[in-house]
């Protein structure tokens, strides 16, 4: 790999040296290339900045000028006022910073200042600065160059960096000026992409794009600079999944089934309804991967009710047609049950004798029936098994384990997914499909997941008629009481959610232990009001949740434990209280568990507002849309909090892209990564390697993170 100027350290750029290198370094500028990645935060052009002579008492200003003179001036009544007068070319204006002696040290005489504040009039007209940056200095090895201070010609940019109070504005914008040359032509050396692929994409060069985000000519040009920068996160983020998919495809084979029809058919035929599109689209993806000797890493999201567990349930038959095992994994108890039970009953289309058995493994399963499961599994007597991480104990083995499903695939690691996943005695690996609830844009998707492949059902069955939502102040409980009682006088039953099981400190908040007994007590008397939350033991758990199934329990008050996966179709309405306190997604997990019965559901979320909340709560209840209340979730959170819940910490890798805004360009850099890798494998060819230089100096740790999954 070749040396670049761009790898010297810090002190060695003219205007730092020793003397500023650790506050460079506290800055996390320690290279020549981290001082030219460190961008500006704000740019001031021409058409913001205003001649101080026409600036009118009453308007918001920003003006560049030079210094002409300053002081502190004390006030009567003992609050001291900064000044500082500033000229420009059409005329002169006080600026006013009181209770900011200190600045006296921070701004000088001759000093060129862009400031930015509300012209008022105390004397004569004064600019009192929110916002003020030291340009440049006068007679400190000032070159004197054109280019940098407010006097250039209209259309300047000004530009401000993030500073501190060791390496202010004034020293960034010298070093800056002084470097930048270089730094831009070194920049240059790096580049990978090739004129005309550049072209096609409509992306400057590399030196062009930092140029431009540097020192902009005009104000459009630090977006189109910005744009090269996160295209090319996006593409060595692609390119190492695909890489990463590469190695898995060539050291991990995997299983080619047939498709014999024996099981598949039949039950298609059986099926009271037509699958829709986007299940037959999604099944076809799912078989040409497993009828492949490619083995299959495919991620399944689909909206709540989009018919997942179906589109499973063929896809494990494909595997069982051809002699194989396969598995679901669910993340709770209540949920592996529950799969359990809707598998079999859609097996029930097929002629007894033709039926595959389904096991039950959770850790509730003990004992003998434990026994004759792993028994069953081991031997190959048993072809379906549906459970919890309770599969992929020490013990469990299968005899020939085709498929693995993990259903809500977020709730568990990427170790246990891929457990799932491990090669099998004959040391093929099986296919390992992935499903998730939780709908996230597909460029959100891709990044985090890029591993894997895509397919969306975007599609809900016909039929169901869309969930009421309504945002209701606490004050109206009294009115969503009766309006709950009105549902269960009609034969319906009631969710009432709670975001705490029990009193915590947080005493403003509800719990779902004491509104249980209020509202069993006095709200509801004559009902039956059960109780749900993580803290139940699991056969009680079970018990309540067969009792609200089969219509013995009238309103289910719960935590979110009910979040996944309860199926009961005459539950029509859910109260959730303190909605503020759930994410979005969460949200619209909760509401999918009403509205499955085809009538008529309503799900009231009741919150005492707050402003942010506010925003929130009326974005989820305008949508029934999963994934337009992922990307709002997303809009709302910044993509930094995503990765922090999904991956601790912000993808440092993802700079300056930002996945909202930047869909196209990561649809473009993942179709190119994949043409680079997809002929030439190896980044041996002379062309590439650019790209191959920069991924082992930048991404190496990445590529070796995803390699060992
Ligand atoms: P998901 O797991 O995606 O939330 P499910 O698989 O639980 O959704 O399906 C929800 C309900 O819709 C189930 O009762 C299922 O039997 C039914 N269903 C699935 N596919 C169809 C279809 N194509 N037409 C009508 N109903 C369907
Ligand atoms: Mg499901």
């Amino acid at each position: 790999m070749s040396y670049s100027r761009l790898d010297r350290p810090v002190q060695f750029l003219k205007g730092v040296g020793p003397r500023r290198d650790d506050a460079f370094r506290k800055l996390g500028l320690g290279t020549a290339r981290d001082v030219l990645y460190h961008l500006p935060r704000r740019y001031d052009d021409a058409s913001t900045l205003m001649p101080i002579e026409g600036l009118k008492v009453g308007e918001d200003a920003t003006v560049a000028g030079t210094v002409r003179s300053k002081g502190v001036l004390p006030t009567r009544k003992g609050l001291r006022i900064f000044q500082a007068v500033l000229r420009d070319d059409s005329g002169m204006i006080t600026c006013s910073w009181p209770g900011q002696p200190w600045l006296e040290r921070k701004i000088r005489e001759g000093d060129e200042l862009l400031v930015t504040g509300p012209v008022k009039f105390f004397h004569g007209r004064q600019l009192h600065p929110r916002e003020f940056t030291v340009l440049s200095r006068e007679g400190r090895g000032q070159k004197g160059r054109s280019g940098s201070g407010p006097r250039d010609a209209p259309g300047t940019v000004f530009v401000s960096y993030p500073s501190s109070d060791e390496i202010p504005q004034w020293v960034l914008r010298r070093v800056f000026e002084e470097n930048l040359d270089w730094l831009l032509e070194a920049a240059d050396e790096d580049e990978y992409l090739p004129e005309e692929v550049r072209t096609g994409l409509g992306l400057p060069g590399l030196g062009e794009a930092l140029r431009r985000l540097h020192r902009p000519r005009e104000p459009s040009e630090p977006e189109s600079g910005r744009r090269r920068l996160a295209f090319d996160e996006l593409f060595f983020l692609q390119l190492v999944q695909a890489l990463a998919r590469l190695r898995q495809a060539r050291e991990e084979p995997g299983m080619a089934f047939s498709r014999t029809n024996r099981l598949i058919r039949p039950l298609h035929e059986a099926l009271p309804f037509q699958l829709t599109d986007a299940q037959a689209r999604v099944l076809r993806e799912i078989f040409q991967d497993m009828t492949s000797a490619r083995r299959m890493n495919r991620l399944l999201q689909g909206d709540v009710g989009a018919g997942k567990t179906l589109v499973a349930l063929f896809a494990m038959l494909l595997a069982v047609e051809d002699g194989a095992q396969a598995a679901l994994m669910a993340p709770t108890e209540l949920l592996a049950e529950q799969h359990a039970l809707s598998i079999r009953a859609l097996l029930e289309a097929l002629p007894q004798e033709e039926r595959p058995p389904v096991a039950l493994l959770t850790g509730s399963v003990k004992g003998r029936a434990r026994e004759e499961t792993l028994e069953g599994l081991r031997e190959g007597q048993i072809p379906l098994a549906v459970g919890t991480h309770a599969l992929i104990q020490d013990g469990v083995a299968f005899r020939r384990l085709g498929l693995g499903v993990v259903d809500e695939q977020h709730r568990f690691g990427v170790r246990q997914r891929m457990a799932l996943g491990e090669a099998g005695p004959d040391g093929a690996r099986p296919d390992v499909l992935v499903m998730s609830a939780t709908p996230i844009p597909r460029s959100l998707a891709l990044t985090l997941y890029g591993d894997l492949d895509l397919s969306v059902l975007d599609e809900l069955p016909p039929g169901r008629t869309p969930v009421t939502t309504l945002l209701r102040r606490p004050g109206a409980r009294d009115e969503i009481w009766a309006g709950v009682a009105r549902e269960l006088d009609r034969g319906r039953q009631a969710y009432v959610v709670y975001p705490q099981v029990e009193a915590s400190e947080n005493t403003e908040l509800l719990d779902a232990v004491q509104e249980h007994e209020r509202l069993a007590g006095e709200v509801f008397p004559d009902r039956r009001v059960g109780l749900l939350h993580g803290r139940v033991p699991a056969d009680e758990k079970e018990a309540v949740m067969r009792a609200f199934r089969d219509g013995e329990v009238d309103i289910l008050v719960a935590t979110t434990v009910i979040e996944v996966g309860i199926d009961v179709p005459n539950a029509t309405v859910m109260v959730i209280e303190h909605a503020e306190r759930f994410g979005l997604s969460q949200l619209h997990q909760l509401r999918g568990r009403v509205g499955r019965g085809g009538g008529e559901a309503w799900c009231i979320l009741v919150s005492a507002g707050g402003d942010a909340a506010e925003e929130r709560l009326r974005a989820f209840v305008s949508t029934t849309d999963g994934f337009r209340i992922a990307r709002v979730d997303l809009q709302i959170r910044g993509q930094g909090d995503l990765f922090g819940a999904q991956q601790h910490g912000r993808d440092p890798l993802l700079r300056f892209a930002d996945l909202l805004v930047d869909e196209a360009l990561l649809e473009e850099a993942r179709t190119l990564a994949r043409q680079i890798v997809e002929s030439d494998p190896e980044l041996a060819l002379p062309e590439h390697q650019a790209v191959r230089d920069r991924l082992e100096s930048h991404y190496a740790e990445r590529f070796r993170l995803w390699k060992t999954g």
